[in-house]
């Protein structure tokens, strides 16, 4: 599709995943003001070439073993492969917006490199900001790039915030859904199944974010996200639990006023606010039905159930390696809960114990924070439940 001059052209990293295909929806509503010019995806190839044909993207970039047919392809979609594939799409001149969609560490190098082009990344992978914030919001600077949020919760922060100073904020209150086990207590959580974890009340999304939100480490990575992302101490961060999912999150001003955004949960909205910021269009997502709400509730996070949110705030407040360290043994415990090797409560279990004895460099470079993810990595795969 050859693109308009005020059409924002957009690479989607991820774009078979849950965020990936919100994002195609909305460019599928607005083509007015959204073409694609890259997609990326690590399996599910029958689904990118579908997407291909669909979009007919400049480029498409396979990340995982699986090989395809360059004639899959329409013409005039160029295939791509691996990490040069994606830092050629993501530096491409003609590249505005580049969504971060890819689940986990895997998604630091697109955002990185595009970066370090100058671009504008609408950054859905938080595990980015938890691994690497500073280093992260560092090149931003540096190379005149741009971070908008795509996280429901921190979108909705960057909304409220809009107008404001952060100097006259009190408090970034973010809002949780509380999962699938919310109300219950810690030994009623000790046999629960991978089925029974993946039965999210609220939001339909990939599986490692819907375990995250199980065990509320989710949040956890929210509050580091939020930490580094509006430059915002950890002890101005709360989280509420908000079984609705209707307000996002909210900003508390010094002088008591309160600024929230409330939608339902749908996530094509951040998206899109993210690809037409600082516009705002009609776009597919259904109108909050006033007349059919009857209650909002708040509740408080149980530490005891969920000891997750917990590390999140001591993550915040150490920074140095410790972020990079969490994000991978949390990437890897949950990896071996959806294999069926760890139970659910041994997720926590060892993000702590791996947390509390890794050897802590408080300014690390890439470098070390990759060989901090590694080791963490290895002591989640010897971990036996105790
Ligand atoms: P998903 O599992 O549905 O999709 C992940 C995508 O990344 C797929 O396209 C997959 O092919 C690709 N991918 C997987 N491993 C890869 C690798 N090693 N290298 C390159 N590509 C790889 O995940 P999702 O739910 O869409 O989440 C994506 C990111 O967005 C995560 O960081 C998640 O925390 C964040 N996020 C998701 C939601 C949501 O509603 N799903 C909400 C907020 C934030
Ligand atoms: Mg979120």
């Amino acid at each position: 599709m050859t693109p308009s001059a005020s059409q924002r052209r957009v690479v989607v990293l991820g774009s078979t995943g849950s965020i990936g295909t919100s994002t195609l929806d909305v460019a599928r509503q607005l083509p007015d003001s959204i073409s694609v010019l890259g997609l990326s995806a690590h399996s599910s190839l029958d689904a990118l070439v579908a997407q291909a044909r669909e979009f007919r993207p400049r480029f498409v970039c396979v990340t995982g073993p699986d090989t395809l047919p360059a004639d899959a392809l329409p013409p005039g979609t160029e295939l791509l492969r691996g990490d040069d594939g994606i830092a050629r799409m993501v530096t491409h001149p003609d590249a505005d917006v580049v969504v971060s969609a890819i689940v986990g560490a895997a998604g630091l190098h697109g955002t990185w490199a595009a970066l370090e082009a100058g671009k504008t990344v609408a950054v859905a992978n938080k595990e980015t900001l938890v691994m690497a914030g500073p280093l992260v919001m560092a090149l931003a600077r540096k190379h005149g790039g741009t971070l908008l949020p795509v996280d429901s919760e921190h979108s909705a922060i960057f909304q409220a915030l809009r107008g404001n100073d952060v100097a006259d904020v009190e408090r970034l209150v973010l809002t949780g859904s509380g999962g699938p086990f919310r109300g219950r207590k810690r030994h009623e959580l000790e046999h629960v199944t991978v089925e029974q974890a993946l039965k999210h009340p609220t939001w339909s999304m990939g599986r490692k974010i819907t375990i995250d939100s199980a065990t509320l480490m989710n949040k956890a990575l929210e509050v580091i996200e939020a930490r580094w992302l509006f430059d915002v101490p950890p002890e101005r961060i709360a989280v509420v639990i908000h079984p609705e999912s209707v307000i996002h999150s909210f900003v508390e001003f010094v002088d008591g006023s309160v600024m929230a955004q409330l939608s339902p949960p749908d996530m094509r909205l951040p998206i899109q606010h993210a690809l037409t910021y600082p516009r705002r269009l009609p776009g597919p997502t259904r109108k909050l039905d006033w007349a059919a709400l009857s209650a909002w509730h708040f509740e408080r996070p149980d530490p005891q159930t969920f000891p997750s949110l917990e590390l999140g705030f001591e993550v915040a407040r150490a920074g140095g390696t410790a972020g990079a360290v969490l994000n991978a043994a949390n990437e890897a415990a949950v990896g071996r809960f959806l294999d069926g090797t760890l139970a659910f409560l041994d997720v926590p279990r060892a993000c702590r114990a791996v947390l509390d004895h890794h050897d802590f460099d408080p300014t690390p470079t890439l470098a070390t924070l990759a060989a901090a993810d590694r080791r963490a990595r290895q002591e989640i795969g010897r971990w036996t439940t105790r």
